[in-house]
């Protein structure tokens, strides 16, 4: 009770003490990389161009206000956090699997992939080894044309939680090994996982495909955890010797799971662990202390050279100290 009530003001809740009790003995974690490695919300992150670059994303960020896509509202957003006014536009047209084209302020803009390029003729080639250097680390990159001709690029991703690589290095001290698991491919997946420092990845992996994940390292005698956001990761989250689910994350993930970590970032799985380690040593002492005064005081009473008053105060003390004992871990800091 101490240890998961101090754990709760940290915003880790434990669903039982047989969870607090059996975390510290994972050694292997498993992360699921979109919603709880990384913010698992596209953001705009690099604006490569030769022009003004306040001019470019106004046109830029008003062509994409049209579109419902989610990778066109991180670009707006993106722009609009630069404090940017974006002005209105005149046509808007979108060609799924391609971009857009839109019409800002009698400009012609053109924004999407090396095939929209293409279709309207317009020589991007000189972009193309930036482009792809974007894509190799994880992001997506579109070209952008104004009046059909090739004006820079914006690339947008889904960018790690800041605490990310500080919890997985803290994982890792502790000895347990760190696996990140995701259905996107080997490519993005190994890009994220080498930012975080997590050095074994499986990647492409189908949602159901989790829980089996989980199954094979538990087959080779290991104690599992899997953290998880997702509707897609409860398989997995039950499946585990220990499920955490990300309090930002979804209610079936919470539901599915042992631990709720209410922060939402990485740095709570390895306060979990060593709460739990932590209330584990205290019990341990607690079992010492009240079989040390039993053992003492049984023998010694049994020859007749206690007192009633004193064998009774003595098994009354045996009780405060193991209260007093336990309260400590309300006092105990985690690292956060
Ligand atoms: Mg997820």
């Amino acid at each position: 009770m101490a240890g998961s009530g101090r754990a709760a003001e940290f915003g880790i809740l434990f669903k039982g003490g047989e969870h607090l009790e059996q975390t510290h003995r994972i050694d292997a974690i498993i992360l699921d990389k979109t919603g709880t490695v990384t913010k698992g919300k596209p953001e705009l992150t690099d604006v490569l161009t030769e022009r003004n670059e306040a001019e470019f994303l106004r046109l830029v960020g008003a062509a994409e206000k049209n579109s419902e896509h989610p990778l066109a509202e991180a670009i707006v957003e993106g722009v609009k956090a630069k404090h940017i006014e974006l002005p209105g536009t005149d046509s808007f047209e979108a060609i799924p699997g391609f971009g857009i084209r839109a019409v800002v302020e009698g400009s012609d803009m053109l924004i999407g992939t090396r095939r929209l390029m293409d279709k309207f003729n317009v020589d991007a080639t000189e972009a193309y080894a930036s482009m792809s250097k974007l894509e190799e680390s994880g992001k997506t990159a579109m070209l952008v044309a104004i009046n059909h001709e090739y004006a820079g690029m914006v690339a947008v991703a889904d960018t790690i939680k800041d605490s990310s690589a500080a919890a997985v290095s803290r994982l890792k001290e502790m000895g347990l090994q760190v696996i990140m698991i995701t259905g996107d491919n080997e490519r993005t997946a190994r890009a994220i996982a080498d930012q975080v420092g997590i050095d074994h990845v499986r990647a492409e992996v189908l949602p159901e495909g989790k829980a089996e994940e989980v199954k094979k390292l538990q087959a080779e005698g290991k104690k599992v955890a899997m953290v998880g956001d997702g509707i897609n990761d409860a398989p997995a989250l039950a499946t585990a010797d220990i499920g955490m689910a990300i309090g930002t994350g979804t209610d079936v993930a919470m539901e599915a799971a042992d631990v709720t970590l209410m922060r939402g970032d990485l740095s709570s799985i390895p306060d979990a662990i060593f709460m739990s380690r932590k209330t584990m040593r205290n019990i341990k002492q607690n079992l010492f202390w009240a079989l040390g005064y039993n053992t003492l005081g049984i023998p010694i009473a049994a020859l007749g050279f206690l007192a009633p008053w004193v064998a009774g105060a003595a098994m009354a003390l045996s009780s405060v100290s193991v209260v007093l004992n336990a309260l400590r871990l309300q006092r105990v800091k985690v690292r956060g």
